[in-house]
């Protein structure tokens, strides 16, 4: 599978539908973002977080993964209690040893990227675990998937087969390279409770705990 070259991410036009549907909604929102969204954070980073896509009011409008919307305040809230990020507040937050991107780059329809674009945007997603790990890496590295779907991108991008998503397990995907799952910090799973706070920071325990370890 092609590594996609980072450089050219902001022009990159290779899924139709999302081009189509960014290209409506900057006609509606001139002043939003709404071109593809680039990983933001540590460039030595030792864990990756990987959500699904932009969020239409959050990274869609301010051009970075997991800020400007509920979502993103849920994330970094956990984020600034586990001492990843250096204060709840995405805007001015220090990411230590933290990188965020989506496994899909593009806002897509309805929060729902369809198969062939996950696989499409995966070049990006495998450049980015390439940037966290190599087989010479001598301490733990880990990749947080943020609901299924990223988790199934981890597993596209990597071309590996992977077991089933399930919140808070932790699978070792090579020495020293590790694949935590928890719920998609998205409104609906929050305000249901499906993903609580005392939830995600188990899994944010689990995994600053595992990169302490090395
Ligand atoms: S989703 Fe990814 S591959 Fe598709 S157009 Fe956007 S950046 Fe390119």
């Amino acid at each position: 599978m092609a590594l996609h070259n980072p450089s050219r991410l902001d022009s990159c036009r290779a899924c139709p539908r999302l081009a189509r549907h960014l290209r409506s909604v900057r006609e509606v929102h001139p002043d939003y973002h709404a071109r593809p969204v680039a990983a933001w954070g540590s460039q030595r980073a030792r864990l990756l977080l990987v959500g699904l896509a932009p969020g239409m009011h959050g990274a869609n409008r301010t051009g970075r993964p997991f800020t400007g919307d509920a979502s993103g305040e849920f994330l970094f809230s956990a984020l600034a209690r586990s001492g990843i990020a250096s204060t709840a507040d995405a805007n001015t937050a220090r990411l230590k040893n933290v990188r965020i991107t989506n496994a899909v780059k593009c806002l897509p329809p309805g929060n729902r990227p369809n198969a062939g674009e996950l696989r499409q945007c995966s070049g990006y997603l495998r450049r980015e675990m390439n940037d966290l790990w190599s087989p010479t890496a001598r301490r733990p590295r880990c990749i947080l998937a943020l609901g299924v779907l990223a988790h199934q991108a981890v597993g596209i991008a990597r071309e590996q087969r992977l077991p089933d998503f399930r919140h808070g397990q932790l699978i070792q995907l090579e020495h020293n390279l590790w694949l935590a799952d928890t719920y998609h910090p998205s409104r609906q799973n929050t305000n249901t409770r499906r993903l609580t706070a005392a939830m995600l920071d188990d899994v944010l325990t689990l995994v600053t705990g595992l990169l302490r370890s090395g």
